[in-house]
């Protein structure tokens, strides 16, 4: 019992919580300052897990009101989850945080253009791949080469240029089609994200290499939507909801299935969530339990599958690994990626200092927030040069983003890669690929 908690009927419960008890778990430790990426920039109370968790006890407790002052704090939050690996009393901070902003959002809605992207542009892979069909082509065309030269000096859209990827061909409709390998071992279902199917489709192309190498039959549904995580990150929970629902229902319908995998650290992340978005879902509430006691990252299946002789060569590669957020922290899953960097025969594998720090992606944090975003980035090439790596792998299409940004604004020459194409390569399956298909 705390003492120091007002009596039930002085309190303000919020919409979509936290829960009033989870605020109390935290036992003020300080634990989790230091970790914290948006702490370490700041020194501000208000700044750090602990300060925001005090922030939504005080609206619970009926002593600030969730306005806009509370609600930018809780913004300012990355939902990287650091301070969770720390904290003693186990708090979920990140969650309580989305908590919030979902509760703020009910109270006062998310920006029309907001909701229209990740509502809309979001909500179904097609109208995602419309949205990268342009910019693939104005990539074609020199076009986001000429604008980045012609607009540097306006800082805003220069950013955004920086920022803009060169989006490979989408995957989907390829692997709608693709026939399953010869006597499978497991049958894998593939979630296929949508900023991972609309820009990063080669990365695609090599996870699903692998897997059918390691002897799956890899099916994807072709009603799957967005995981959620962009919409429950921005305070839609409700359309978090109603995506889990579509994704649970694609998957369904191609039950048995041995794991779901997706080789999107942050899709995996929330995939493994959707028992807790939908504890209170009288028909789904179980079905997401089943489906997330078999969501695998990437890494994690082709860790638990590979064979010990099967060996990746990759003569003289000096590589790093940054690890993304939502893989480390969010899921506890460290130790396969880097069992992975190391079967690579005849690599030299450089560990990254702080390696799991954010890099200041964080889903559109780095739009919503650049200044920010900019020193943690800065912060990140700065580790990054000083391993002397000539690759940096990760496993996850933000930080990919963030991190190809960050290699453009330096001047770095390094490449930034999924681990999944690293594999790939050393298998020598890429070149395979590319003559099975020319
Ligand atoms: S580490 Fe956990 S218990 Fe300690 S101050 Fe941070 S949130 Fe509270
Ligand atoms: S999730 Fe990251 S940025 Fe947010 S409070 Fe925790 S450590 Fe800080």
């Amino acid at each position: 019992m705390n003492l120091f908690a007002p009596a039930p009927g002085q309190r303000v419960p919020l919409p979509e919580g936290p829960d009033y008890e989870v605020l109390l778990g935290c036992i003020r430790c300080g634990r989790c300052l230091p970790v914290c990426p948006t702490y370490q920039e700041t020194w501000l109370e208000v700044q750090s897990p602990r300060g925001r968790l005090a922030l939504l006890r005080a609206v619970e407790e009926g002593h600030l009101p969730l306005d806009d002052t509370v609600e930018a704090h809780l913004y300012h939050c990355l939902d990287c989850r650091a301070c969770e690996t720390v904290c003693p009393a186990g708090v979920p901070i990140g969650e309580a945080i989305l908590a919030g902003r979902a509760s703020a959002a009910v109270q006062r809605p998310r920006p029309a253009w907001l909701r229209f992207a990740l509502e809309v542009l979001l909500g179904s892979p097609r109208a995602a791949e419309r949205v990268a069909a342009p910019l693939r082509w104005a990539w074609r065309i020199g076009g986001i080469p000429l604008a980045r030269r012609l607009l540097r000096f306006l800082p805003p859209l220069r950013d955004l240029l920086d920022l803009a990827p060169r989006p490979a061909r989408p995957v989907r409709r390829e692997l709608l089609r693709r026939k399953p390998p010869p006597a499978p071992r497991y049958r894998v279902g593939f979630f296929l994200g949508c900023v991972m199917n609309a820009v990063y489709g080669d990365v695609v192309r090599a996870s699903v290499r692998l897997l059918e190498r390691l002897g799956c039959a890899v099916v994807v549904p072709p009603d799957q939507v967005c995981c959620g995580a962009p919409q429950d990150d921005q305070g839609l929970r409700e359309t978090a909801r109603r995506f889990a629902r579509r994704n649970l229902a694609a998957f369904a319908a191609l039950e048995p299935l041995d794991a779901i995998v997706a080789d999107c650290a942050a899709c995996s992340g929330f995939l493994k969530e959707y028992p807790h978005l939908l504890a209170d879902d009288p028909v789904w509430a179980e079905g997401a339990r089943a489906f997330a006691a078999r969501v695998r990252d990437l890494t994690e299946w082709l860790e638990a599958i590979w064979p010990e002789d099967l060996r990746p060569v990759a003569p003289g590669l000096r590589i790093t690994y940054h690890e993304p957020c939502h893989l480390s922290h969010a899921q506890g899953v460290r130790r396969p990626p880097r069992a992975l960097l190391q079967r690579l025969e005849g690599a030299e594998v450089r560990e990254l200092p702080d390696t799991a720090r954010c890099c200041g992606s964080a889903g559109i944090y780095n739009l919503t927030h650049p200044a920010m975003s900019k020193r943690l980035l800065a912060r990140k090439m700065a580790d990054i040069a000083a391993t002397g790596a000539a690759v940096v792998a990760t496993a996850n299409p933000g930080c990919m983003l963030q991190l190809e940004w960050g290699a453009r604004r330096t001047g770095m020459r390094i490449q930034v890669r999924h681990l999944a194409e690293v594999l790939d390569e050393a298998l020598g399956s890429a070149s395979e690929g590319r003559a099975a298909s020319g």
